[in-house]
């Protein structure tokens, strides 16, 4: 089997495919409050056109599949699709980024279908904060869906946490506790400067490293978990001694883990992007009909993925060798926790 190689030896074995750019929350380093123009439905790649980009991908040996949004699982008929990318020939695992919202009343089916885990996005565990940082939505429903997945067997289930200087860095103490009591996997990520103002940015970004700052303010004794739990990813995990779950700390912006990228992304309406950050991304419609030329895709995607993605150089203030993606995060699938 060819393998997916970069210029830089990276093999890639994993594939995000964002199904929809449409989210039922406004999440403030996400999208703003108003004014979201999303894609007409005809605009998405259907279901089966997914379903021959993975036959492509899996052929080269991707095995991993992420399915993510905007929020998933506002588009109609999620579960039939994993039952459908489960189905092709070496693909080994699919799991969903989800807000949770929609989560519960569809865990079980979900896992029928094929699906193997979910990360949910808790940024907070207080109800009045989260109306502040998701701005529609309640955190009991978001609470049910993490319930729901355990009862479900969905695990291990981590829970996304961007981390927000000023808005959540005082909630640290709570989720690495959370961490402790329940087999629950907290993944705190750090926030990028996607499809955001740059001041924006700025004022409420923070390094990972308050994290261990805090655990050591409370007195919380961790320790490294070397392997971490299934589907480990970019994130460094550790765990509060004698805890059930474990934390992780994914940090793009402060230390980026391009040198071990095994990933591309597919956007909804049918771009593979090599790397989130940067502009370049190849349409796979003229491609679909044709394996060949899909395959072609794919080895291009290779050629031009960048070594790596400069968001440091942003918060610098120093010059970027590429040119940024214009999109926001719901219109590339986001990151964190795989
Ligand atoms: N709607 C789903 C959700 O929120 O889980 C899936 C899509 S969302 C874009 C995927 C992940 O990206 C979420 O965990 C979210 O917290 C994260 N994310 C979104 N914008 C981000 C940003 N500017 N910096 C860091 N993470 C971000
Ligand atoms: Fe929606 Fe997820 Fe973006 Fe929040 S992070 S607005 S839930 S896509």
């Amino acid at each position: 089997m060819t393998e997916l190689k970069d210029r830089y030896d990276r093999k890639h074995t994993y594939l995000r495919i964002s199904v929809t750019d449409r989210c039922n929350l406004r999440c403030l380093y996400c999208m703003p409050e108003e004014g979201m123009t999303f894609m007409d439905q005809e605009s998405l790649l259907t279901y089966d056109q997914i379903a021959e980009v993975v036959d492509t991908a899996a052929g080269f040996g991707i095995s991993k599949l992420r399915i993510t949004g905007g929020e998933p699982l506002v588009r109609p008929g999620i579960a039939g699709l994993i039952a459908k990318l489960k189905s092709i020939r070496g693909i080994e695992e699919i799991s969903l980024t989800t807000n949770g919202l929609l989560l519960g009343p569809q865990a079980a089916a979900l896992k029928l279908a094929g699906l193997d885990r979910v990360n949910i996005s808790l940024d907070t565990l207080d109800s009045a904060r989260f109306r502040f940082i998701a701005r529609r939505g309640r955190l009991d429903k978001v609470l049910e869906g993490i319930e729901a997945a355990a009862e479900a067997g969905l695990g291990p289930i981590k829970l996304n946490c961007v981390l927000l200087k000023g808005v959540n860095e005082d909630e640290i103490g709570r989720f690495l506790r959370l961490s402790a009591e329940k087999p629950l996997h907290v993944r705190f990520i750090e926030y990028m400067p996607i499809g955001h103002d740059d001041a924006g940015w700025r004022d409420h970004y923070l390094p990972l490293t308050r994290i261990a700052e805090e655990a050591d303010r409370l007195g919380l004794s961790y320790e490294p978990l070397p392997e971490g739990p299934a589907g480990n990813g970019p994130s460094e995990n550790y765990r509060i001694v004698g805890g059930a779950g474990s934390f992780g700390l994914i940090h793009p912006v402060s230390n980026h883990f391009c040198a071990s990228c095994n990933r591309l992304r597919l956007t909804a309406e049918g771009d593979l992007k090599p790397c989130l950050y940067w502009v370049d991304e190849l349409s796979v419609r003229p491609a679909l009909g044709s394996p060949e030329a899909m395959r072609e895709l794919f080895m291009k995607a290779m050629r031009i993925k960048p070594e790596n993605h400069e968001m440091a150089a942003l918060l610098a203030g120093d010059a970027q060798s590429h040119v940024p993606t214009g999109r926001r995060m719901s219109q590339i699938g986001g990151v964190g926790g795989e």
